[in-house]
């Protein structure tokens, strides 16, 4: 992690250490977590965010017809990306398992801060936790009286205010394809979420896997984008869209921002084309090669 933050240094602790007391509340491997608790029916009662974030991470995970789905773990373990064991499971591995994917199947009950789930289950909130913890910093912060910051959080950027310049943030977004940048985004207020398969996969046969995997059929996401990008207010729900959109593909993603009005989005593409939303038009500039690339603006109609 990376923060940067205009106010007194004690905050800086303070904002790390939140960080890292929501890491270990929501890491799935860790025995000592919540996640694992509820992975492994453990009884404990469930911190207030814990509660928070599952509840917010299925309205995603509802709103995306489950694009998103925080009960695909199970799979993305069999592809070996927890412990970085890599393998390609047989077809009726994957069946088995895809069994017990089904975020239908996760309860919260408030009364007894705990979270339910189905038999065989087990919950990962990696596609969501940093864009939530970004958030939380982000409000504390606030609280604090500080009106300018800057989180980065492997792949999530969360901007509080602007500079100290009055000038927005500029963001780097990753060359997927290539090394260094695609482009630079200026954001201010924003979180800057990137999924990207370039991020963590393995190449087996000539044929490459990373880590996004599509619950509907428990391979990783093949859907032409090999990187997306959502800028918004809300660090979780561009964090969980940027998981979403990349399994959606770049069709089904479109008619998914047109009817939304919480995001804007950026998608490049296998081939190095890149796909700006409207609202994205003027803060959105192409770096390097990019600068050459097809890029195409997507309106809202
Ligand atoms: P992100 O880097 O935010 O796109 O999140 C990717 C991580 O979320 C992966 O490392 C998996 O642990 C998990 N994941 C992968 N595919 C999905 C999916 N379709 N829904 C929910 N979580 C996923
Ligand atoms: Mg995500």
């Amino acid at each position: 992690m990376e923060l940067t933050v205009y106010g007194s240094p004690e905050l800086l602790e303070a904002a790390k250490s939140r960080i890292l007391e929501l890491e270990a509340a929501l890491s799935v491997t860790d025995e000592n977590s919540e996640i694992y608790a509820i992975n492994h029916g453990e009884d404990v009662t469930l911190s207030e965010s814990t509660l928070d974030l599952v509840e917010k991470g299925l309205d995603i995970c509802r709103r995306t017809e489950g694009a998103l789905d925080l009960s695909v773990y199970p799979v993305v373990r069999a592809w070996g990306f927890t412990a970085s064991e890599y393998r390609v499971p047989a077809e009726e591995e994957l069946k088995e398992l895809l069994k017990h994917v089904d975020y239908t199947k996760i309860e919260t009950d408030r009364a007894n801060g705990t979270v339910e789930i189905g038999e065989h289950m087990e919950i990962d909130l990696g596609g969501v936790a940093k864009g939530y913890a970004a958030d939380r910093v982000i409000s504390m912060l606030e609280a604090e009286g500080v009106d300018s910051a800057l989180l980065s959080l492997g792949g999530n950027i969360q901007t509080l205010g602007s500079k100290p310049d009055g000038s927005a943030w500029r963001v780097g977004v990753q060359d997927p394809l290539g090394s260094g940048y695609a482009g630079l985004l200026e954001a201010a207020d924003k979180a800057v979420v990137t999924s990207g398969g370039y991020e963590r996969y393995f190449v087996e046969d000539g044929e490459t896997y990373w880590h996004i995997i599509d619950p509907a059929s428990g391979k990783p996401a093949r859907s032409g984008l090999i990187s997306v990008t959502v800028v918004g207010e809300s660090g979780l729900l561009c964090d969980g869209l940027s998981t979403a959109l990349f399994v959606m593909g770049l069709e089904k993603a479109v008619a998914f921002w047109r009817e939304s009005s919480d995001f804007e989005a950026l998608f490049i593409d296998e081939t190095g084309r890149l796909f700006v939303t409207a609202g994205l038009a003027d803060s959105f500039a192409p770096l390097g090669d990019y600068e050459d690339a097809e890029l195409t603006l997507i309106s809202r109609d």
